[in-house]
């Protein structure tokens, strides 16, 4: 067998996916326009109704000052609650107990230990939060009338956070899958260490995104419901259909949390603002906005028409927890399990690590992933559109995050064709031969 061309070797410059023009130029803006997006959308969401034209109206008007008068700043309370959840979640992770899972082989050959505790963490931390709220001991309302300082604090937090990834990665790296791209803002954008940790085993990028990120999701949405609830003194049937097709998508993520752990994300992606930052304030603040949203806009869908997008929801949860199930299981199983029933169809492919030792990987070409390269992005898509639709179409806000979704996993999915085209090589060509589309079977 022919050897493909090595992984993308650390101490290089990143490999860029578009030209560096462009690369600089989306680099620079996401890093600039991200943080205040975030508050515009709070303060829409919040203070005008959901309407982007209050705001432009309102922004208009006042212009920059303006801006900066509906910019919270970050208060005690914000920063309490941040830093008690935060400790929380860490002291979950590091205690809990769990199995002990490996991670994929890193592109230096090393392979990442996890303990495998989400699904104990995730339950520990509702059952906590509501029982709080349940015995009057903490009232999460207060963290919905606190949102724009928490985000505030969030926002200068994670930056000064992501400042301290990139000077860890330069003095005290811990592992080998580190390097510098030579580029301060790449460094600081991309990140610089694969698998940084604190100590041997508190692993950062496991917080950030799951235990820190993903958790706030689950633990916001209960909150906007519980405010809603506070409200008006029932819950209307638009927001029990989000809160709970959320939920179910999160409690999928935790259930399948050690798969995560092979994914781009954890694999392929270095800690800096990308994803970090990203985990730590746009899950919360973007990711949850649909619920965000319905607090102030209760809908009255109906039984029927609750039911028909509960059940579409749920269905799409499911397809793309078995796509990623079923690539998991082929390739756990060393290309023995059985797929939609049959033998799988599968292509065995080498390449070459910057060690310079040929591996080998096996690509399945049937089931899910023989519809389209990336298949399971559609349903990944069509849940967020599910539990986003019970605002029905007043405003178009509450769908910012089904559009940003779409960008992001239709770029996710060129980005991820390149690596493994310049991973596998010709076996990656023998793929896209044999399934020519990239995400939507029979279109793209
Ligand atoms: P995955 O990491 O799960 O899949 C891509 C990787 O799988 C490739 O890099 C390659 O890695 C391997 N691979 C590719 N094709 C095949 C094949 N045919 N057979 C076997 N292995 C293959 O992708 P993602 O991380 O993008 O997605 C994981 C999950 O996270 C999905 O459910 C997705 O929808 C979700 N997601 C959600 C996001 C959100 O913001 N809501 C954002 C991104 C993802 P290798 O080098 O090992 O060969």
């Amino acid at each position: 067998m022919v050897a493909a061309k090595p992984e993308p070797d650390f101490t290089k410059k990143k490999e860029m996916v578009h030209s560096p023009l462009l690369t600089y130029f989306s680099v620079i803006t996401l890093l600039s326009t991200c943080p205040p997006f975030v508050i515009l959308l709070w303060y829409t969401m919040v203070h005008q109704d959901g309407s982007i034209l209050n705001t432009f109206n309102y922004l208009k008007e006042n212009g920059i000052e303006g801006f900066v008068n509906i910019w919270p700043r970050p208060t005690a309370i914000a920063w309490k609650i941040i830093a008690c959840y935060a400790l929380f979640e860490a002291a979950l992770q590091l205690w809990l107990p769990g199995k002990r899972v490996e991670g994929p082989i890193s592109p230096t050959g090393n392979k990442p230990v996890y303990k495998a505790n989400g699904v104990l963490a995730y339950v520990v931390t509702l059952v906590t939060y509501i029982g709080l709220w349940w015995f009057g001991i903490f009232n999460p309302t207060v963290v919905y009338d606190h949102l724009g300082e928490i985000y505030s604090a969030l926002i200068f937090g994670s930056l000064i956070f992501c400042v301290f990834l990139y000077i860890k990665g330069h003095v005290a790296p811990s592992s080998t899958d580190s390097g510098s791209s030579g580029n301060i803002i790449f460094d600081f954008y991309w990140g610089m260490e694969l698998y940084p940790r604190i100590g041997k085993n508190f692993d950062i990028k496991v917080f950030t995104n799951c235990r820190f990120g993903m958790m706030s999701w689950a633990v916001l949405a209960v909150t906007y419901c519980i405010k809603q609830y506070e409200t008006n003194g029932k819950v209307s049937d638009s927001m029990l259909v989000n809160t709970v097709l959320m939920l179910v998508y999160i409690t999928k993520f935790f259930w399948w949390e050690a798969g995560y752990w092979n994914t781009m994300d954890i694999a392929h992606d270095r800690a800096g603002f990308y994803i970090c930052w990203g985990c730590l304030v746009w899950v919360p603040s973007i990711y949850t906005s649909p619920g965000m949203y319905l607090v102030n806009h209760p809908v009255n869908l109906g039984v029927q028409l609750a039911i028909s997008i509960l059940i579409a929801g749920i269905l799409c949860v499911y397809i793309n927890y078995d796509c990623d199930r079923q690539r998991q299981e082929f390739r756990r199983t060393n290309g023995k399990s059985l797929v939609w029933g049959k033998a799988p169809s599968k292509i065995v492919a080498s390449y070459t690590t910057t060690k310079g030792e040929t591996k080998t990987s096996l690509l399945l070409t049937s089931g899910w992933w023989g519809l389209a390269r990336h298949f399971h992005y559609v349903p990944e898509i069509m849940s967020a559109f599910f539990w986003t639709v019970p605002a029905l179409f007043d405003n178009c806000l509450p769908y910012f995050y089904v559009a940003f979704l779409t960008i992001l996993l239709l770029d996710r999915a060129k980005r991820d064709d390149d690596r493994c085209r310049s991973k596998y090589g010709k076996y990656w060509k023998t793929y896209c031969t044999k399934v020519p589309y990239r995400v939507i079977p029979g279109i793209y």
